[in-house]
């Protein structure tokens, strides 16, 4: 299986969308696609959440009849791109019109995190798009080089310093982060904080620092918290992470000698045999990461690797999800 297909499994990662970035500029196509009969806005609450549909399934796009009629602002609106066979726009309203829409044609608002496990695959992907570009959008108000103000440009992609001295131009950052299951002699080494549930461990994680490779910021969060010296890496997938701007690079790792010293971030970090894992998970006294992220991923690659076992026969951790499987 390559990079791809596992990235594409990852919740948030299955969208497939043409952002036409080309013509984001161009205010005359913006405002003639925002008018016709495909577009689409997903309307976002003040407190982040999406309107879907009753069932929770998909998210509920409005057209623009509707969006004019509840008094959609057009010069706010940030375009997403094409997907579904429609063009995606983000509105953004106040509470007050968020009820009186819902009220009106039904439907619940939710969550980011609550909808990756509840959404279509390709929806919970376009809400993580908007979150993470709307996200941006609220912490570049002003201009990093001269403090000014800035207005945003090119469909909600682009900010410009309004101090035309400066004009410097500013783009929506994606932070890298990564996270790894390290194996070793058929253990995998997962480590836990101490405000996690109890019972919780996880893949361990950290930012890539500036002037740092991934493989770099593997071997160096790996010995920071625990105290483990990572021999081998390997790219495992990605996930965009918009809590409020991070991708996910997720990783496996080998290591030669299996000695743990504990940093100060982690409570704990142990090895875990494949047998040690299912049991635990199984008696309820281990708990796995969720399944929006990559670490359930990459927790779930090692079984399979290591044990022929897939995680989630095993996993029972989440109501949540158990509810949603019926
Ligand atoms: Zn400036």
């Amino acid at each position: 299986m390559s990079s791809l297909v596992r990235s594409r499994n990852n919740t948030f990662s299955a969208l497939e969308i043409e952002r036409d970035a080309d013509w984001r500029s161009d205010t005359e196509t913006i405002n003639r696609r925002l008018h016709a009969v495909a577009a689409r806005f997903l309307l976002l609450r003040a407190d982040g959440r999406a309107l879907v549909d009753a069932a929770g399934h998909r998210l509920r796009g409005l057209d623009h009849a509707r969006f004019a009629c509840f008094g959609g602002s057009e010069e706010a609106t940030t375009y997403l791109g094409n997907t579904q066979g429609h063009d995606w726009f983000v509105w953004r309203a106040d509470d007050a019109a968020c009820a009186s829409i819902a009220a009106r044609i039904g439907g619940d608002f939710v969550d980011l995190r609550s909808a990756g496990l509840t959404l279509a695959a390709d929806d919970a992907g376009l809400f993580a798009y908007a979150r993470a570009i709307v996200n941006w959008q609220e912490r570049t108000r002003h201009c990093s080089v001269c403090g000014s103000r800035v207005r945003h440009e090119s469909a909600g992609h682009r900010a410009v310093c309004t101090n035309p001295q400066c004009a410097a131009e500013h783009f929506p950052r994606t932070d890298p982060a990564m996270i790894v299951v390290v194996a070793h002699g058929g253990a995998c080494l997962l480590g836990r904080q101490a405000s996690w549930p109890k019972g919780r461990y996880s893949a361990l994680a950290g930012f890539v620092e500036p002037g740092e490779t991934l493989e770099a910021a593997v071997q160096r969060e790996v010995y920071e918290e625990a105290g483990v010296r990572v021999v081998d890496c390997d790219y495992h997938s990605s996930q965009p992470w918009p809590f409020p701007s991070s991708i996910m690079l997720g990783f496996t790792a080998r290591a030669d000698d299996p000695t743990i010293k504990l940093g100060p971030e982690l409570e704990d970090a142990r090895w875990f045999t494949a047998r040690q894992l299912v049991d635990g998970v199984a008696s309820g006294e281990l708990l796995m990461p969720s399944p929006l992220s990559v670490s359930y991923r990459l927790v779930e690659h090692w079984l399979r690797e290591a044990a022929g076992i897939e995680l989630d026969s095993v996993t029972h951790d989440d109501p949540l999800r158990r509810a949603v499987r019926g």
